[in-house]
């Protein structure tokens, strides 16, 4: 999946009590070149800060329960939920927001007056590519009988189960596919919701000061709703979605996969989150860490029973990871390869061009591999989206991962990247095809 940064077109602004302050507040929005993020300007008098809505900046649910609340040691910016699903869902990536005051407007408890400001503001489409973290195995936290589960998607899907037995609310389930227009449509509207019994206990806390039954659906255990009607006959679950996708947003950046969330809150949310991150993390550093040692997979000589490649064209040394899917091989520059002897005197460099050779090499294990392509030949049809990122001088290694993206009959579209002292040297995506000789 392809897709572009994105930010607003031009500044707007919104304002409103906070929820649980009661405190007036204003946002100011404004557009943000790419690889910005969302940022928040605290504008405070004397006070000056800016914080990122991310995990590390979470403060602790505990202390301040019943809501998102982002900080640091100067700035603290409370119930910031329901203004990112907004955010994330409407695919804006990078935006500035100065803000006066320590918490996001409550305005009518939902995330939908947010996504008519960004409306308002427009989407600016950006030159740059969205990050994605794709989750490629199923992900799972489980908790006092509350769970979160992700499962590998193309694209951000949600399903949520809340479940309040003994009242009117009952078992609620729903599930959306996160688009925009579906968003907007479906869970933006959803506003915020507590059982009557909850609202002395929370006053006692300080909280709701901003709360009235209008911007929350304050719920009687038998009558359901007390002074106001549901937008949706199952308001609850959607809202629980909206908090949800707000808590995700922490991520940092686009998931796609499908997560599913049972009767879990902001905690739970925010804990199955950090665990992604250290997974995301983890995955930076496998390859990072990987300098390849002892056993390989297959051997120079093997590698010359599926690619017909030779000496002084053969690039690929060994390879060390291979499944249907996806092969890494390695390549151990020296000072001797012959290109260094043009290329160039007194400051060897490997040409750009063979490390997309030596990637798609790797590819043509992956493909030629299988018993099916055994003596077949493969021919490039296309290489795309190539990058150059870093010089590849003698003594470098070489990771060349290839992942296959799609293949349909002879024809496959692969992604390769290849890696040295764990940075992204050179990166692209091929087509290639299978030729019987
Ligand atoms: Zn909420």
């Amino acid at each position: 999946m392809e897709k572009s940064q994105r930010t607003i077109e031009r500044s707007v602004e919104i304002e409103g009590l906070g929820l649980h302050t009661g405190e007036k507040t204003r946002l100011i929005f404004h557009p943000a070149p790419a690889d910005t993020g969302i940022v928040f300007m605290k504008k405070d008098g004397s006070q000056n800060g800016v914080i990122k809505p991310v995990i590390e900046n979470l403060l602790d649910t505990a202390k301040f329960p019943r809501r998102t609340s982002i900080g640091d040691e100067g700035v603290q910016i409370h119930t910031v939920e329901h203004l990112l699903s907004a955010l994330y869902s409407m695919e804006i990536d990078n935006v500035l927001i100065e803000i006066e005051g320590n918490e996001c407007p409550g305005l009518d408890g939902s995330a939908r007056p947010f996504v008519e400001i960004i409306k308002k503001a427009g989407i600016k489409q950006l030159n740059k590519k969205k990050n994605i973290f794709v989750v490629k195995e199923p992900i799972y936290i489980s908790e006092n009988n509350t769970h979160i589960i992700a499962l590998p998607s193309d694209e951000l899907k949600i399903s949520y189960i809340l479940d309040y037995p003994e009242t009117s609310l009952g078992s609620q389930y729903a599930s959306y596919s996160i688009t925009p227009e579906i968003y907007e449509k479906e869970i933006a509207p959803a506003r915020t919701f507590c059982l009557k019994e909850e609202i002395e206990p929370l006053k006692k806390m300080g909280l709701g000061k901003g709360s009235d039954y209008k911007n929350t659906l304050v719920i009687d255990k038998d009558k359901g709703p007390i002074d106001n009607q549901f937008r949706f006959k199952d308001e609850p679950v959607r809202h629980k979605i909206s908090d949800l996708i707000g808590d995700i947003a922490l991520f940092g950046c686009y998931i796609a996969a499908h997560i599913i969330g049972i009767k879990s809150g902001h905690a739970m949310n925010t804990r199955f989150i950090r665990k992604m991150k250290g997974l995301q993390e983890k995955e930076k550093i496998d390859i990072r860490d990987k300098v390849y040692s002892g056993d390989g997979v297959l051997y120079a000589e093997d590698i010359c029973k599926i690619i017909p490649h030779r000496y002084p064209f053969l690039l690929v040394d060994r390879i060390v990871e291979l499944n249907d899917n996806k092969a890494v091989g390695i390549k151990n520059v020296s000072m001797n390869e012959w290109f260094f002897q043009g290329h160039f005197p007194g400051k060897p460099i490997m040409p750009g061009v063979l490390i997309v050779e030596a990637m798609a090499q790797v590819g043509g294990v992956l493909m030629l591999q299988k018993d099916e392509n055994r003596g077949k030949l493969a021919y490039f049809m296309s290489i795309e989206q190539v990058k150059f990122r870093k010089a590849v001088r003698p003594g470098c290694q070489l990771i060349l991962q290839v992942e296959l993206l799609k293949s349909k009959g002879k024809v496959a579209r692969l992604e390769g990247k290849a890696f040295v002292d764990g940075s992204v040297v050179t990166e692209g995506k091929f087509m290639s095809t299978i030729v019987d000789e």
